[in-house]
């Protein structure tokens, strides 16, 4: 009695700031008396999540060096297992047995003008006690560099994008037989190396530019947040854009017995070897480059002129890795559903780190334990979730996704049968809630984020975020967009977190959960990623973390109690309707600049605008761009908009609760997938979303039709328009389907 009251009077105090609670608006997926039960136990959740906790979680799993194929790693799974089976979880540790190289021999050299050695080494600082315990710290390298030793001139690719490429062309530069040395950043690294050795380069050297994330940005650890000058960003660059997961075992569980690639014939292991340095390291090397000085856009923060090269310098670079199989722990824990058994919320988050890894991964971690804590708790008060919630915490994340992608594919059947939707969170810090997804789940989400407060103001999370888009987006129809649309538009999903194998691969609906905007810095994947930094420059209290495990315990719970699951077709529709816009945009500007390139190399403009003293030539000529035939994909979306619209009035009173409802709701997803997957890399089964080939990370939307525009493949893109026009009707039949069945014809 007395927790209802004291409920109660928590309810009534945040409506007062919450205007929906003001409203009285439904939760969607539930009717008025579930969403104020539903709401009350949302209120426990809040009570039950201490960010002392999370901090001390945070400082013990973060006390040592803890990637995959460590002691600590293991150790830490056992922690957060141990953890979850002490609050009532069924829990169980999944092996994978990987293949995981890490660094035995690593060396650049500059050979000549003069020698330099690379010390390819981070400062222990004396302000920072964890940057000096670096017991089996792993060194800075590349995960899935080919090994290799070679030996040749320089030359500067700026980010290694294919723009930059295009430039270096336009200099006449070529990098073949070379060794490249790219800043990092504009792109996922491992497309770096990947468009290097397409390009005909021997090697790859990426390093940190000061202007970027060093004191180019802000002052340096310890004094500030970003990158010193010893910093090194570590990381992966498998081609995960071909498919992420463990390199031997594509599309199936890397258990034991599993059936495995030789090594030699794993397609996504560099061709070349790679190394990444500190803008230390590189100095000597960028200033020992000779040849054309670059353009403006491409310079960085260091005191010298850049180059291009290549030449005069040449440089030496060895690689060799142990190239052992390690075992991945995934932690997997499981509270039954008391209804619906069968049908399953899954929230992760990954726990190895490059290195102490505070914020990545562990800011996130402890908000999902956090999480998972109070709703054990709820549980074991009475308020059992209807939906089995499973809890995971992946290992072998950073090396390519590969926990969470092993258990994606060793469960694939199970999991498209059972799977309602996937949440993940991964490194957070402060500021302004970001949130990427399957964008049926965009009112949901939006629904949420109304009803949580920013731990700073009063103000919603979603009246913040929109303050912030309404003067900072990077147009201004977002600007305007942000003040009119009623919903804040969620982010379209590429890669670079345990949510791709769910979405891309499953056709999972799926979601992507943090904060960020106030607390930039440069300890990504460093030995500077410590417990001391994340406390004192990132996440102080872990105020924002603690917001975090609200919003994601909302999620969770409401999707494991919904009387009829929450997605909502409205934002779906709109989304698809402004990717079919941007395609379109997309091929009318190629045509428009491919046809005025082509008429001032015509009429002699760029011979005569161009110095004649650089080395800078006229772009290339390209074939003329046709047009194309956009109307299946417009027919799709006006029945998308249709069916969406008939979904909305039939659901209008809480009506739609059955399991035949919820299955259809829930494997709704699944119909944006086709089982062959896209051209040339069929592990990305999704026709809406994926990672960029040439991006990595970044998302194309639409990728099929994106990307046979983008790289010119003019002949594929009808075709390809007429099979996401396929798969966007299939989604569409399902929506009519729904409605038929809710409005009970
Ligand atoms: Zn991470």
């Amino acid at each position: 009695m007395r927790f209802l009251v004291l409920s109660l009077l928590l309810l009534l105090s945040s409506a007062l700031v919450n205007t929906s609670l003001a409203d009285g608006a439904d939760i969607l997926g539930y009717d008025q008396a579930g969403s104020v039960t539903q709401r009350a136990a949302e209120q426990r959740l809040d009570a039950a999540i201490n960010a002392e906790e999370m901090s001390e979680w945070l400082r013990v799993m973060s006390a040592t060096p803890h990637h995959a194929g460590s002691a600590a790693g293991k150790a830490n799974a056992e922690f957060i297992a141990g953890l979850l089976a002490s609050w009532g979880y069924e829990v169980e540790i999944a092996e994978y047995e990987i293949l995981l190289p890490t660094p035995r021999v690593r060396e650049i050299e500059l050979l000549e003008p003069g020698t330099f050695t690379a010390s390819l080494r981070e400062d222990s600082l004396a302000e920072d006690p964890s940057t000096s315990r670096r017991e089996h710290l792993l060194p800075p390298y590349n995960a899935f560099s080919i090994d290799g030793e070679v030996e040749g001139e320089l030359v500067f690719v700026n980010y290694g994008i294919p723009e930059d490429y295009e430039i270096l062309e336009r200099n006449g530069i070529d990098v073949n037989g070379k060794i490249a040395i790219a800043k990092y950043g504009k792109s996922w690294r491992g497309i770096k190396p990947k468009l290097a050795s397409e390009k005909g380069a021997i090697g790859t050297i990426i390093y940190s530019d000061p202007a970027d994330d060093g004191y180019g940005a802000g002052d340096v650890y310890p004094k500030g947040p970003f990158k010193n000058e010893s910093g090194v960003q570590r990381g992966s660059v498998m081609d995960m854009p071909t498919y992420p997961g463990d390199v031997l075992t594509p599309g199936r569980g890397a258990t034991k017995k599993a059936k495995r690639l030789k090594r030699k014939d794993a397609p996504t292991i560099t061709k070349i070897p790679v190394l990444p340095i500190s803008y230390r390291d590189a100095l000597p090397l960028l200033s020992a480059l000779g040849g054309e000085v670059v353009p403006k856009e491409w310079r960085g923060g260091l005191p010298i002129t850049y180059h291009f090269g290549p030449g005069p310098a040449r440089v030496r670079l060895k690689a060799k890795f142990n190239w052992d199989m390690v075992t991945a722990y995934d932690v997997i824990a499981r509270l039954e559903g008391s209804q619906y058994p069968d049908e399953w919320v899954i929230r992760g988050n990954h726990h190895d780190g490059w290195n102490h890894g505070a914020s990545d991964p562990l800011s996130g971690q402890v908000a999902m334990l956090a999480e998972a804590k109070a709703v054990a708790a709820l549980a074991k008060a009475g308020q059992r979730p209807l939906r089995t919630i499973i809890y995971a915490a992946w290992d072998a994340e950073e090396p390519g996704l590969i926990g969470s992608t092993e258990w994606a594919e060793h469960h694939a059947d199970e999991l498209k049968k059972h799977a309602v939707a996937y949440l993940n969170t991964d490194g957070s810090s402060r500021g302004f809630i970001y949130i990427g997804g399957s964008h049926i789940l965009e009112r949901f989400l939006n629904q949420i984020i109304e009803e949580v407060n920013d731990p700073r103001f009063e103000l919603s999370l979603k009246e913040r975020r929109r303050a912030y888009d309404r003067i900072y987006a990077d147009t201004d129809k977002l600007k305007a967009e942000a003040r009119d649309r009623a919903d804040l538009r969620i982010y379209p999903m590429g890669s670079g977190s345990d949510y791709s194998p769910f979405l891309q691969h499953l056709g999972i609906a799926s979601a992507n959960i943090g904060f960020g905007g106030e607390a930039d810095g440069g300890s990504y994947h460093t030995l500077y990623d410590t417990y001391e930094h994340f406390t004192k420059w990132l996440d102080p209290g872990l105020e924002y973390g603690a917001t975090l495990a609200k919003v994601t315990g909302r999620a969770t719970l409401r999707l494991a109690n919904a009387p009829r699951l929450p997605f909502e077709f409205r934002g779906f529709a709109d989304n698809v309707a402004l990717y079919v816009d941007e395609l379109e945009e997309l091929a009318n500007t190629m045509r428009d600049e491919t046809e005025k390139t082509r008429q001032l190399l015509e009429e002699g403009t760029y011979a005569a605008a161009l110095n004649p003293h650089k080395t800078l030539g006229p772009p290339a000529e390209e074939p003329p761009v046709p047009y194309f035939n956009f109307a299946p994909l417009r027919n799709a979306v006006d029945r998308l908009e249709a069916a969406a619209n008939l979904f909305d009035a039939a659901t209008a009173n809480n009506a739609g609760v059955s399991e035949e409802i919820n299955q259809l709701l829930f494997s709704s997803e699944r119909l944006l997938t086709r089982d062959a997957g896209l051209e040339g890399r069929p592990w990305y089964k999704h026709y809406i979303y994926a990672p960029g080939f040439y991006t990595g990370y970044g998302v194309k939307t639409i990728p099929a039709v994106r990307e046979a525009i983008e790289q010119r493949e003019y002949a594929v893109v009808d075709p390809q328009i007429e099979v996401a026009a396929d798969v966007l009707n299939g989604m569409a039949e399902r929506i009519e389907r729904l409605s038929t069945l809710i409005n009970g014809e």
